[in-house]
């Protein structure tokens, strides 16, 4: 017989598979990587009945199932899924690998002071106080388990406070989502009544080579016998997965409420005059449904006293507040052509700088 049936056969398959590629691919669209800490030979912290790793496995496995449940258009991938060792850098790879758009690592914390209890979510950045330095300290170690640590971390030390240096002049373009999302899971948290001890800040390694918004859950401590006995249990860890699973549901509504908004700045009205050399008063005054631009240098969640560090030399004075954060800014003008220019001096210092518009006092966009 004819053998332009098989071809018929091809092109539907062909032609199926692309649809079915399409399909799969509008379908889950946003990729979330889930981080269970330690594992295999490192057991993370040790309490008085159980261990880090087994927590964090169990509490990341039920966070990753109700995502998927709750999200079709979500794709969970896992850094592990069992009772196995995978390097920090190792995790990092695999959530950059898999073009994440999101990176929670879950951990279980632990201190001397066994009446001290409490969830808290880190973003990447310097410590500034010791007791987060020692969080991180104790996370980092981790790398003492892996075969070369030395050469694949640069001589990283850890346990030595002069390590954390690096943290110091790191630039982390995704800090404002991070944090937006570390605030949304401390709600989570405080949803399920736990004990808040806040966003903070800390230089986890797991944390510095991801290419996407990412955080580090500490769910409560071990070495507290309450919160010990509530982690083990299956209702403290289907709440914990709970308060988590809400909040990545707050913060993925965010983001798809900001993809809605077209991607470039809009033109300026107009040929209006430059407005550089010109006072604020004057640009205020001109602001009157007019685009007012300026550039955003850096986000904090504190307000940063005149000369802070950070700042590197830019004013404490230019800066604006959205969802708790301290948004400091540079230039002012109505011009598009102007602040393009601004924003490029300004990259010389701030890499990520961005710019934002402003009409009437309100933020409009930012490209
Ligand atoms: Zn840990």
């Amino acid at each position: 017989m004819s053998k332009k049936y098989p071809y018929i056969y091809i092109f539907a398959a062909v032609l199926l598979f692309t649809v079915s590629m399409n399909i799969s691919a509008n379908d889950r669209d946003f990729i979330v990587v889930i981080d269970p800490g330690h594992g295999g030979s490192d057991p993370g912290a040790v309490g008085s009945s159980s261990k880090e790793k087994g927590i964090n496995l169990a509490v990341a496995l039920k966070v990753g199932n109700l995502i998927s449940a709750a999200h079709k258009d979500v794709k969970v991938v896992y850094t592990r899924n069992t009772d196995k060792f995978v390097g920090l850098d190792d995790r990092a790879e695999i959530a950059n690998r898999n073009k994440a758009d999101l990176f929670i690592s879950i951990h279980t914390n632990a201190v001397r002071n066994t009446s001290v209890k409490g969830a808290e979510t880190f973003t990447l950045g310097l410590a500034r106080t010791d007791e987060n330095l020692q969080v991180a300290m104790r996370e980092n170690a981790a790398i003492l388990l892996e075969d070369d640590y030395m050469q694949k971390y640069e001589g990283f030390d850890p346990k030595s406070t002069e390590s954390y240096i690096i943290f110091e002049f790191m630039q982390n373009k995704h800090v404002e989502q991070s944090i937006s999302l570390a605030s949304e899971i401390q709600k989570g948290f405080v949803s399920y009544k736990r004990a808040d001890r806040g966003v903070r800040q800390a230089g986890f390694l797991v944390l510095r080579k991801t290419s996407m918004p990412s955080v580090l859950v500490e769910l409560g401590f071990i070495t507290n016998r309450e919160e010990e006995r509530y982690m083990k249990s299956a209702e403290g860890q289907n709440n914990l997965a709970r308060a988590i699973s809400n909040s990545f549901t707050g913060y993925k509504r965010e983001y798809d409420r900001k993809r809605g908004v077209p991607a470039d700045a809009a033109p300026a009205p107009a040929d209006k005059k430059p407005a550089t050399g010109v006072s604020d008063a004057t640009v205020r005054e001109a602001a009157k449904d007019v685009t007012v631009y300026k550039v955003q240098i850096l986000a904090s969640n504190r307000k940063l006293a005149r000369g802070a560090r950070e700042l590197k030399g830019y004013s404490s004075e230019s800066y604006y507040v959205e969802k708790g954060l301290y948004k400091y800014t540079h230039g002012e003008t109505t011009s598009a052509t102007e602040i393009r220019k601004i924003r490029q001096a300004v990259r010389k210092n701030f890499k990520d700088a961005f710019i934002v518009a402003f009409r009437n006092g309100e933020k409009v966009k930012q490209d």
